[in-house]
């Protein structure tokens, strides 16, 4: 066996915050279908698979040097591409990108979490803003969503006025279930914090919701919006992940993070997947068009199906859901158990995937709904 293997976990110095504590982890199964990580489905275009080659190579003959820690030409690239989006005129002082937007998060919470200090979260959503939060040793406190997993507005906006949290954490569109959180709610959270509001927006592109960007002139003191381009932009294997905010937010953050955290190979490929934004989001449109068809198919074999606005869709009700996720596995499909009673999440896939993923949805005896 490995030297060293004798050693457990209790017999190491570990912080007592992370003792017992398991690691986030989705199945990486080898499954004919993989609808369990909120993936784009579409592999990348020839063209941009090309454009990423050429531009690594390029980045290849100065990989004796650091990268340029400030990644100033991709963050202005992405202000760009974001200003044409969501049509409020960014400059590269507003954008700050990591590997991946959960680095983001560790950022942010680096900088405005911390001991002493206190997160907030409207659950159930995203399972990692609690677990970063603990790795920041930033306390952490959950507010349930309504019934219906909507944000209850109102309690959220009591919960922020009474315990007044230094980061919240809001989800639009929400992971697990989908929905998003209009900009008068926004408005209303932000209005009510003293600390820092992050919106994470990982599933923004799928909705045609006005993004929370159109917010940071105004309450740039406290609003963050963070975004990735491993959803929608189909780049979840290149780790790129980015903010926008007011100036002074970003220039924080620069308190915090690694030096050249972002590698010449990363900047150049997150680049050349930009430059072909265009064609990658068209690829976006197809998987709404798929997401309404499964929604539609799941509603009809009788399933209670959450409204979404993201690449996922929240269907139950299982007697068992573990059970179910087990039999759709059986059936070659990986799906998601996220722990809410009752319920399973499946990432919208190709046309094909779909159909596989509702040919098991409906073998499963209705006893198991
Ligand atoms: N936020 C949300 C809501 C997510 O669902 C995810 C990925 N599952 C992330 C952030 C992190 O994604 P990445 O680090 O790949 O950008």
């Amino acid at each position: 066996s490995a030297p060293g293997a004798r050693f457990t976990v209790s017999d190491l110095p570990l912080r007592e915050a992370l003792r017992g504590q398991t690691a986030y982890g989705a199945p990486q199964l080898d499954v004919p279908v993989a609808l369990n990580t909120n993936e784009n489905p579409h592999p990348p275009s020839a063209a941009l698979v090309a454009d990423v080659a050429e531009s690594v190579r390029e980045a290849a003959a100065v990989l004796h040097r650091y990268p340029d820690r400030d990644a100033v030409a991709l963050r202005t690239d992405l202000a760009r591409y974001l200003s044409d989006r969501v049509g409020v005129p960014l400059t590269v002082d507003n954008l700050w990108a990591a590997n991946g937007s959960n680095e983001i998060l560790q950022q942010l919470l680096q900088a405005y979490g911390g001991p002493g200090r206190t997160a907030i979260g409207f659950v159930p959503s995203y399972s990692m803003h609690p677990i970063i939060s603990g790795g920041t040793d930033t306390a952490w406190v959950n507010v349930m969503r309504a019934p219906d997993f909507s944000l209850d507005v109102d309690a959220a906006v009591a919960e922020i006025t009474a315990r007044r949290p230094d980061v919240v954490f809001l989800t639009s569109p929400n992971n697990p279930t989908g929905q998003s959180v209009s900009p008068e709610d926004v408005r209303a959270i932000v209005s009510a914090a003293t600390g820092i509001v992050i919106v994470d927006e990982a599933y923004a592109e799928f909705s045609d919701r006005e993004s929370a960007i159109a917010l940071i002139d105004e309450f740039g003191d406290r609003l963050v919006v963070s975004r990735t381009m491993s959803k929608a932009f189909a780049f979840a294997g290149g780790r790129l992940g980015y903010l926008v905010a007011a100036p002074a937010l970003v220039a924080s953050l620069l308190l915090v993070r690694l030096p050249y955290h972002l590698s010449v190979v990363t900047q150049a490929a997150a680049r050349a997947a930009l430059r072909h934004a265009d064609d990658t989001l068209a690829g976006v449109a197809a998987i709404v068009t798929e997401r309404v068809r499964v929604v539609d198919a799941l509603a009809g074999l009788g399933y209670d199906v959450v409204d979404s606005d993201a690449n996922f869709v929240l269907f139950g009700r299982f007697a068992d859901a573990p059970a179910s996720w087990q039999r759709f596995l059986d059936g070659g499909v990986l799906i998601r158990d996220v722990g809410i009673a009752g319920f399973l999440r499946v990432t919208i896939g190709t046309a094909d995937e779909n159909d596989a993923f509702l040919r098991v949805a409906a073998e499963l005896a209705p006893t198991d709904r």
